[in-house]
């Protein structure tokens, strides 16, 4: 085994998106946010997974990912594209029949100029300032629009993974004053939103993180374990250094394992001298820099040096592995796409 190996538990993406779904109203719809080739898990066996499990709806960022999904889930579910309908995406919006959400007037104009008659949502933006068309705009354009027949409006809380954050309950305000009363179907909530409670669910929910076993959804199984090859062990005496920049030297004489995995790989730099690997239950920290395809690990205690070392898995999560790193679960996943062999495990049942 040459590459680091990311094995992914299907069975618990599925438990993960049905217990989501489990926490909205029978009513409620739950989608699948697929985006980023489905946080670099690989979006073909997400989208067939959470299918199977149930999921109608995914939402991607992009027609070109869009496309790829449909690709893997065939005709029938719908496909949501987050970026809306921009220029130079009609034909893939008619041929991979995915549904724009549509945020600004421009893009209205042009979605309904070139596909009269093709689905469409439309994004407001509540508060967060990024995506999606602004109280006056909308309340300018919404009579026009909501005679087109979207069948979603949408948006997307800042703050949701703090819950006692008082943007939470602006943006549901703003949310209701922009849509109360048009009797076109809902969405305000990612994962976070699903957990601040029914008052944020309306008709659909958007998780993402969620699914993949990530926070703010505590209670996640987890889907994603992150596993290293040994290359080579060396000795390494005492006053040695070890690695770029000879950031560290050995206090004693040590025994120092290189393992097959780097920054090229997403096992991003700010994690030199600060992460810990684990062979089986006994933690073994990194020593030095990691470099582009290639970790230095202190394994010096280890009676028996194990043919792979875990990065995640279940004494480190993905969760505790971005802390380590100063960042959010969602970047270490979405990094991890480049040249890891991926495996999948489980099936959903
Ligand atoms: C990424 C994204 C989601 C999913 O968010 P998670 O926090 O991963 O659940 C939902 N809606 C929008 C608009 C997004 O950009």
């Amino acid at each position: 085994m040459a590459v680091a190996t990311l094995t992914l538990d299907l069975t618990a993406l599925a438990a993960n998106w049905r217990a989501l779904d489990r926490m909205s109203a029978a009513g409620v719809q739950t989608a699948a946010v697929v985006k980023a080739d489905a946080y670099g898990l690989g979006v073909d066996a997400v989208v067939r997974t959470l299918a199977k499990a149930g999921a109608r709806r995914f939402f991607v960022a992009a027609a070109e990912e869009g496309l790829r999904a449909r690709e893997a889930l065939g005709p029938g579910p719908q496909i949501n594209v987050l970026s809306g309908h921009m220029a130079g995406d009609t034909r893939l919006i008619r041929e991979a029949d995915l549904t724009p959400m549509l945020n600004s007037v421009t893009q209205i104009t042009r979605h309904l100029e070139t596909l009269p008659g093709h689905s469409f949502g439309v994004q407001l933006d509540t508060g967060m300032n990024r995506l999606g068309m602004e109280f006056a705009e909308w309340e300018a354009a919404a009579p026009f629009v909501l005679e087109a027949g979207p069948d979603l409006l949408m948006s997307h809380l800042a703050c949701a993974d703090a819950p006692d954050d008082p943007m939470n309950a602006r943006q549901l305000a703003n949310f209701h004053a922009m849509t109360d009363g048009t009797g076109v179907a809902r969405s305000l909530s990612a994962t976070g939103g699903i957990l601040l409670g029914p008052a944020y669910h309306f008709d659909l929910t958007r998780p993402g993180i969620g699914l993949y076993g990530g926070q703010p959804y505590g209670a996640a199984q987890r889907v994603v374990a992150l596993s290293v090859p040994l290359i080579q062990t060396r000795a390494v005496a005492q006053g040695e250094t070890v690695g770029y920049s000879a950031t560290w030297t050995a206090p004693q004489d040590s025994v120092i394992a290189t393992v097959q995995g780097g920054y090229a790989d997403g096992i991003i730099r700010a994690l030199s001298g600060r992460a810990t690997l684990w062979a089986g239950d006994v933690p073994c920290p990194v020593v030095g820099r990691v470099s582009m395809d290639m970790i230095t690990v202190d394994v010096t205690h280890l009676p028996h040096v194990p043919d792979a070392l875990d990065l995640i898995g279940p004494h480190q999560t993905l969760d505790h592995l971005a802390e380590v790193a100063g960042t959010i679960g969602y970047e270490i996943l979405t990094r991890l796409a480049a040249r890891l062999e991926r495996r999948f495990i489980g099936t959903p049942s």
